[in-house]
């Protein structure tokens, strides 16, 4: 399969190159010159396979002509070796859990994917040296990357994260582990973690020194496998009642929109969805967007669905693709839903106190968007895209309750903090990396 991009300037790319540029040349992101479709045969017998098998069903529809059979099992049997149930929270509504992974966040399984993937296309490179990945964080994405390429051959892992500016769980994740993992501790904020590694990507004496790519959300490898899980959650929802399965609407908590766009591929497959909810904390921009007509991306707001705190989504560009650029087409599949902080507390505590379930902040805006919006007959799956406890702060506060912390996490905790110092000026930042190629 080739891809293209959605700037429209560069086609016919193959999926190594996919991978490993990231971006593509033209500034667009990479898009599948086209979805395959999934006969619907398979659909009528989807709850029978095990998840692994049903995503490998689905990997090789999107990626069985360019990567070998017996390394697309691999890779699909690495990423998911943990569980994604869905759980029943109300008569009508679902919650399909995403993180029973490493970092115990829905992140995990791109990272993991990417990982695998780019190690494989990097093996058949001619030019063999190490790749760098940088990634800046607030948080979850440096985990999610961190442990998804831990002791992945062939790639060395540089996390650059503001001093003081992460929980301590999330700064654990990432600096406990080392191999091939390096966190930098920079002294500023996230956005000068992101200008240093945006600057790295265009300096032409670290180019020529080291090969450089990113791990970020617009990747294709990170992106496309989010699309199993849709896969699992009309499957497992299926199991439960042919009926529910017939109407389902699935509501994604979103920030960057990757995980929602591949939600919307596995549509186009012919994933029997009825239509799709996208919620947002107060960063509302997709929802004015569906609102009006019209985009304008403005500096994020701060708020406890943190990971959500998005002000100008990286994927709109594909979701526009997809839809041929049709308003229309967009809002017939998606509407949107955003929620206050205040907002968020209350639907912790009231879906806490009336169901028993705890939710994390972000997936309490999945969880109330399925509220407001489900019509009758209608079944809703929330994705709960992240444990409780990688907030335990937060939603302690809220409830008034503690929350246990899983041993996963109480494992990184334990372990012992390396960090290298970094000011924020790219001149240090470049010296470094050069020391080290
Ligand atoms: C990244 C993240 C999101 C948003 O996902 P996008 O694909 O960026 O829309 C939601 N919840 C959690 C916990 C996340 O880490």
């Amino acid at each position: 399969m080739l891809y293209y991009s959605t700037n429209n300037k560069v086609k016919d790319v193959a999926l190594s190159d996919v991978v490993i540029k990231g971006l593509a040349d033209d500034n667009g992101l990479f898009m599948p010159d086209y979805i395959p479709a999934i006969p619907s045969m398979f659909f009528e017998h989807i709850d029978k396979p095990e998840f692994r098998d049903l995503a490998y069903t689905v990997a090789y529809m999107l990626f069985g002509e360019d990567v070998h059979a017996n390394m697309l099992k691999m890779m699909v049997n690495d990423t998911l070796s943990f569980d994604v149930p869905l759980v029943k929270v109300t008569d009508n509504i679902f919650s399909l859990e995403l993180f029973h992974g490493p970092t115990l966040a829905f992140k995990d399984v791109g990272a993991r994917f990417m990982s695998r993937m780019l190690s494989y296309f990097i093996q058949r490179q001619d030019d063999r040296r190490n790749v760098n990945v940088l990634v800046a964080t607030s948080g979850d994405t440096g985990s999610a990357v961190a442990n998804g390429f831990l002791g992945v051959e062939g790639i060395h892992v540089y996390v650059l994260y503001p001093k003081g500016q992460v929980s301590q769980i999330q700064e654990s994740q990432f600096t406990t582990l080392g191999k091939n993992i390096t966190a930098l501790e920079v002294e500023g904020s996230f956005d000068d973690c992101q200008a240093l590694v945006k600057s790295a990507f265009l300096d032409n004496d670290l180019n020529a020194a080291m090969k450089l790519t990113s791990a970020n959300s617009i990747n294709v490898a990170r992106f496309l496998p989010q699309a199993f899980y849709y896969f699992q959650a009309y499957a497992q929802l299926k199991k439960i009642s042919e009926k529910a399965a017939a109407n389902m609407v699935i509501s994604v908590p979103s920030g960057n929109f990757g995980n929602l766009t591949a939600g919307l591929v596995a549509k186009r497959m012919g994933l029997p969805v009825k239509r799709f909810i996208a919620a947002n904390n107060r960063n509302d921009i997709f929802l004015n967007y569906l609102q009006t007509g019209e985009y304008n991306p403005r500096p994020s707001v701060s708020t406890i669905a943190n990971a959500m705190d998005v002000g100008n989504p990286s994927n709109f560009a594909r979701i526009l693709n997809l839809y041929g650029y049709s308003h229309h087409a967009i809002t017939t599949d998606i509407c949107g839903y955003k929620y206050t902080d205040e907002e968020i507390a209350s639907t912790i505590r009231e879906c806490r106190s009336e169901t028993g379930y705890l939710l994390d902040p972000h997936g309490a805006c999945g969880y109330q968007a399925l509220k407001d919006g489900l019509k009758e007959g209608e079944y809703g799956v929330f994705l709960e895209t992240a444990h409780p406890a990688k907030f335990n702060e937060t939603v302690e506060r809220i409830l008034g309750e503690k929350i246990d912390i899983p041993e996963k996490l109480q494992e990184f905790m334990k372990g012992e903090k390396q960090s290298i110092p970094m000011s924020a000026d790219f001149a240090s930042f470049k010296a470094y990396l050069l020391s080290k190629a």
